[in-house]
């Protein structure tokens, strides 16, 4: 091999190495969850949330690594989030940064996970013994409370407003928000031949000055939403991870090239250079 290849080589191993790790190494680690790392954010009040690959479930029972999954969440909440607050839902999103990582206002996370079901499946399905895909009445919001420990509890609002998790008015807000994000998520999946059958949303106290406003955060992906193509019913979700399908990768790319935002180059970008746009 020429030196000039050889030097080629090594500094384009140097440049991705660095690309990969120096968001990580640069930057004050401040949590990191199932699939997610947290760091302090540039500037005060911000944080920036870096998407991995890691995928988890039953409560951390059975995990795995669903390659490029990182890269699509990042763009696929984006894409979301900044639809949702076109629509005026008020988000944690400020903007993407690059392949793994987005800007987020820093909130305080309230601990409740709230579940909007237009279709029974999962948990639901084997509470109610309703076969997978029967249509729901209406749709149903459920609240679990976030603890790991005690495997997410489902809670009703009388826990949540007695034992001090969200005020009644958070509880409002967040309910009012939860309907109006399905309705809109519902209608936007549908025209890309996608059910939305259920999903799950976090919310945080933004805290402004002398103000506090709750606002939606974490992350809407195929991570936390149960996806159906509406003609065949496959699933482009998580429960390909869960139930040990196969096509785990093609399922997040297609939700990501069905709303149009698969990263330029396609799969084989997948795994590039974290830090590059
Ligand atoms: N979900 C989630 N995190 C959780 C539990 C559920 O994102 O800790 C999402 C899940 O992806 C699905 C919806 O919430 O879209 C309802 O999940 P379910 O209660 O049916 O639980 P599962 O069957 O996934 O255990």
């Amino acid at each position: 091999m020429a030196v000039g290849t050889i030097a080629i080589v090594i500094l384009t191993y140097t440049m991705d190495t660095l690309a990969k790790e120096a968001p990580m190494s640069r930057r004050r680690q401040i949590y990191e969850g199932k699939a997610k790392v947290l760091f302090e954010g540039p500037e005060p009040g911000t944080i920036v949330q870096y998407f991995k690959d890691d995928a988890t479930a039953f409560n951390n029972k059975k995990r795995g690594t669903i390659t490029g999954k990182g890269v699509l969440n990042n763009r696929i909440s984006e894409y979301l989030m900044t639809r949702l607050s076109e629509i005026g839902i008020p988000t944690h999103f400020v903007r993407r940064l690059n392949m793994r990582e987005q800007l987020v206002k820093k909130v305080e996370i309230i601990p409740i996970e709230i579940v909007v079901r237009n279709v029974a499946a999962g948990s639901f399905s084997d509470r109610f013994g309703l076969a997978e895909g029967s249509p729901l009445p209406r749709s149903i919001v459920e609240y679990y409370y976030k603890s790991d420990e005690l495997g997410d509890p489902m809670v009703l609002e009388e826990h949540i407003t007695a034992f001090g998790w969200a005020t009644p008015q958070e509880l409002d807000e967040m309910l009012s928000m939860s309907i109006r994000i399905n309705d809109f998520l519902t209608g936007l999946f549908f025209a890309l031949g996608i059910k939305l059958i259920d999903f799950k949303l976090e919310f945080g106290r933004l805290y402004e000055g002398e103000e506090v406003r709750v606002v939606l955060a974490d992350e809407i992906s195929p991570d936390n939403c149960r996806l159906w193509d509406v003609k065949t019913n496959e699933k482009l979700d998580k429960d390909r991870f869960r139930r040990d399908l196969d096509r785990v990768e093609e399922a997040y790319q297609e939700v990501a090239r069905r709303l149009g935002i698969l990263p330029e180059g396609g799969p084989r970008d997948l795994q590039g250079p974290d830090t590059i746009q």
